[in-house]
């Protein structure tokens, strides 16, 4: 097996898509290599070895010596130079870098090749002596820490012990004496911590770093990341040896990190930092504050042109935003990396857009590249506009870099374990820190927003949140944190922990206390990629709404009726007046203690106007689109108060003694509710429940069509098992609506249908569809009886189910992604013999999973006629829709190309 893969001189083994196999990084140089740019030569050890090497005890594969070597002597004979060498050494970088970008979180050992004959050769070949010897203090101390392990602190005091020795503030005043004595304080350091002299041998550093850079896929900080980023599947990370070049060898020599567009806006503009005479890592880590590339341009104008080329040139060529980073050493460009680069949510859809719109993508490639979070993320809050400027004025501490927008309050942390912490107790927190590196993560995901005193859009903090949406402020230098006391001042403010606190990511703010946010307005590319997806989807997309309010609200997401109205929502609640609420309760409550129909149909019919009014809303939003109503569903124990305080005024209220309440309480109690006494149930044992729901829809929709609203009610029974059931549930639903119809005058279509949630009414499809005009899969219940897990209670165990680590018996959480490989199948049995029986059933979904991208595809290929969703996932649903189709045609077209076979 071939484990090196070499790049330089124009040529390259590897190619840009060999991502697996070469990592991100890899795959990016030896791609810009193929197509001309300006890459220092190198060789990349691929991940397949890392998998290798981790399984094997730390033990390479045999081969594997040879071809490093092999390799070694490619790039010494490439770049004229040699490892080592006391004359011209070539120095190196080994930098990890797997198939997905996990940024900072793997290790990176740089200027690897030096040693105490080479270090006098660089110093006279660059005729920089302070530089050479920088350059080796830097490979000291990243090999004594990454590679031995040696604690990074002992190194840091020393450095500041020499800088306050020699009365120096910065590192860039340290001269070159300074530097090597403490290249001499860090051997005799690391003598004595590891009994050995440091490695003068460079073929001993460099494996003793490629080691290192494999072993960090299992460091802390890189699972953790993986864990919150859910990447699995991965062989491990590459090893990329590569020339080292420069950035820091005087003025004309810098590095930088740019975009090819803004990954905050996605407007169409080169946007990056830049640091002059700095390595690398400055730029990412946030220890300086860099320049925007606009100055850059004034500065070094020629490569700037240059690197503008580059940009272009990557663009079209990935047909994507590239984050990139590249050196120049002594005013020539060299391009250190290129990748896909991440972007806000905003940004995500205006690059799609305009890419589409520019011919670089397909409008279907543009809507592959939406993912349901970037959706969710439109949705993050802002500082309510109905925020006094004044207000914001009193409060404001600080301005910094406005790194991710969006806005976040909640209260200070100032380091990630005590975010952690905190966040687990269910507190909101920000984090504060002066810089944040990959350790961090766990705190940053946690957090509401990130705000750093160092660093700029480039840096660990910014790049990171970036990924996650998340509100992020860096460079916030006004900010004096203390990690000593726990606190924060500027401007004559002080946040100790624990105090509250906002952060605005549009404008780099930082204010004092808890200012409210709101949601902001969605962009415009937004509406233009969802009016592509409802181009190309077949699936219907309907939601699940109680309330007028709510039905608004999901037909400005795109919802094409109501899949799912769950009456029970408006007996607890009166949502166009909650103050209101309480009659409401006191009426079903009086329905669920009365001891006789009578008594129950009276009480009914104190509910019947507040029924009918809220249908009226609902209609009225739904105009022209049909509107699915689930009679009565919960357990009637649900209603009904038990605390005695609460039981004795329901009997002062409607006139009983309080034990009769007491003991009609305890009737109710069910051991198992959920199996019980609940959904149609209800209406088999007391039909005036349903006589008064039904008149309630059928007068109200006869009231709105009189007005010339479209009306298209659909009469939905829930919990159905048996045909006879419904039977008798759609002969009284029918008997009740016929007589208020002819009474009526107007002509009024209405349906009556069922929803699929008991498995036996799934096996029973042909059955029930003899008497449903339509189906609607109430996956909630049927994933609790199909699996036979609880929707309440199964939280507390099944987190292990679908923990890879653990038993690992899911993929996912099924109350969450559709069970396709069981429930599914109860669904595709059910629809094949419904559709058997009545061939144009309706069928749609009205459970949690009809806003899930995976189950949404998987009901449309399913054949179902809609998936209803919470209005905010209606835009999930429309385009998982889309995308499901794009992904139909794709497989067709592949199928079309290998043969087309069929099974
Ligand atoms: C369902 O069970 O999937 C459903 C939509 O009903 P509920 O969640 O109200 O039980
Ligand atoms: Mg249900």
């Amino acid at each position: 097996m071939k484990y090196v893969y070499f790049f330089g001189a124009g040529k390259a083994e590897g190619d840009g898509a060999m991502k697996e196999v070469l990592g991100g990084k890899g795959a990016g140089l030896a791609e810009m290599t193929r197509i001309g740019l300006p890459v220092p030569a190198g060789f990349t050890i691929t991940t397949e070895c890392c998998d290798y090497y981790l399984k094997h005890g730390q033990k390479y594969p045999a081969s594997l010596r040879a071809e490093v070597k092999k390799n070694l002597a490619h790039l010494e004979r490439v770049t004229k130079k040699k490892l080592g060498d006391a004359k011209d050494p070539l120095l190196v970088s080994v930098r990890s870098g797997s198939a997905r970008s996990m940024p900072g979180m793997m290790e990176t050992i740089l200027n690897l090749g030096l040693n105490s004959k080479s270090v006098e050769a660089l110093g006279r070949n660059t005729k920089n002596e302070r530089f050479a010897w920088d350059a080796y203090r830097r490979f000291v101390q990243m090999y004594s820490t990454v590679v031995i392990g040696l604690p990074k602190e002992e190194l840091e005091e020393k450095l500041r012990a020499m800088k306050t020795r020699r009365g120096v503030k910065d590192d860039t005043q340290v001269p070159a004496e300074g530097w090597r004595d403490l290249v001499g304080e860090y051997k005799q350091h690391f003598k004595k911590q590891t009994s050995k002299d440091f490695p003068e041998d460079p073929e001993e550093q460099l494996w003793g770093a490629i080691g290192a850079v494999f072993g960090s896929w299992n460091a802390e900080k890189a699972v953790t990341y993986r864990r919150v980023e859910r990447i699995t599947g991965l062989l491990g990370t590459a090893v990329n040896v590569v020339q080292m070049v420069f950035g820091n060898i005087g003025d004309n020599s810098g590095t930088g990190v740019c975009f090819t567009r803004d990954p905050s806006t996605g407007e169409e503009v080169f946007y990056g930092d830049f640091l002059v005479n700095a390595q690398g890592e400055d730029v990412v880590a946030g220890i300086r504050t860099p320049m925007q590339l606009s100055e850059m341009a004034r500065l070094m104008p020629k490569v700037y042109k240059q690197l503008e080329k580059v940009r272009s040139l990557l663009e079209k060529h990935y047909r994507d935003m590239q984050d990139m980073e590249f050196t120049v050493e002594e005013g020539t460009l060299y391009m250190l990396q290129t990748r896909v680069g991440k972007r806000t949510p905003t940004a995500t859809f205006k690059m799609a857009v305009d890419m589409a719109k520019e011919g670089l993508i397909t409008k279907e490639e543009a809507l592959e590249r939406i993912k349901s979070e970037d959706i969710e993320r439109l949705f993050y809050p802002v500082i309510d506009p109905s925020v006094p400027k004044a207000e914001l004025t009193k409060r404001k501490m600080a301005t910094g870099i406005n790194a991710v927008p969006g806005a976040a309050a909640g209260k200070a942390v100032f380091s990630a374990e005590e975010a952690e912490v905190m966040a687990a107790k269910g507190e909101r927190v920000i984090l504060v820190r002066r810089e944040t590196s990959p350790e961090d993560v766990g705190g940053m995901f946690v957090a509401q927003g990130i705000v750093t005193a160092t660093g700029g859009k480039t840096s660990h903090a910014a790049v990171v949140a970036r990924g996650w949406g998340k509100c992020c402020v860096v460079g916030c230098e006004q900010l004096d944190i203390d990690y000593a006391t726990k606190t924060a001042s500027s401007n004559g403010r002080k946040i100790h922990e624990g105090e509250w606190m906002t952060l605005d990511g549009n404008e780099g703010a930082v204010y004092e206390g808890e200012v409210k946010l709101s949601t902001p307005k969605l962009p415009d590319a937004f509406s233009i990629l969802m009016g592509w997806a409802d181009g190309v989807r077949r699936l219907g997309v309907r939601t699940n709404a109680d309330t007028p309010h709510d039905a608004k609200k999901a037909r400005e997401m795109g919802a094409e009726g109501i899949g799912l109205v769950r009456t029970e929502h408006m007996f607890f609640k009166d949502f166009e007046h909650p103050e209101k609420s309480a009659d409401r309760q006191f009426a079903i409550q009086e329905m669920i203690v009365a001891d006789s129909p009578e008594a129950r149909r009276k009480a009914l019919a104190k509910l019947l106007p507040y029924q009918r009014q809220d249908f009226v809303g609902i209609f009225k939003e739904m105009d022209g689109y049909p509107v699915t109503i689930r009679l009565l569903d919960p357990p009637l124990h649900e209603f009904v108060p038990h605390d005695r305080e609460k039981q004795e005024e329901l009997a002062r209220k409607i006139g009983v003694d309080v034990e009769v309440i007491a003991r009609r309480v305890e009737q109710l109690h069910e051991s198992n509710p959920m199996l019980g006494h609940r959904g149609c149930r209800l209406c088999i044992t007391y039909p005036e429940i349903l006589e008064m729901q039904v008149r309630a829809i059928i007068e109200a929709a006869v009231e709105c069509k009189k007005s010339g609203i479209k009306v298209l009610p659909e009469i939905m029974h829930p919990l159905v098992m048996d045909r006879k059931e419904l039977q008798i549930l759609a002969d009284a639903t029918h008997r009740v609506a016929a007589e208020i119809i002819s009474k009526s005058g107007v002509k009024l279509e209405y349906s009556v249908g069922t929803m699929i949630e008991v498995p036996r009414a799934a096996i029973l499809g042909d059955e029930i569809a003899e008497i449903a005009e339509f189906f609607s899969f109430g996956t909630n219940d049927l994933t609790q009886m199909g699996m036979g897990l609880s929707r309440d209670d199964a939280g507390r165990f099944l987190p292990d189910y679908v923990d890879e680590k653990k038993a690992g018996i899911f993929p996912n959480d099924p109350f969450q992604s559709l069970d396709v490989h069981g429930v599914g199948k109860l669904m595709l049995w059910c629809i094949e013999r419904g559709r058997a029986t009545r061939p144009k059933l309706k069928i749609g979904i009205c459970g949690e999973h009809g806003g899930e991208a995976a189950s949404v595809k998987f009901c449309h290929k399913a054949g179902l006629d809609y998936v209803s969703a919470s209005p905010f996932l209606v835009p999930i649903a429309r385009l998982a829709a889309a995308q499901a189709v794009i992904e139909e045609r794709a497989a067709k077209k592949h199928g079309k190309k290998s043969g087309g076979k069929k099974r």
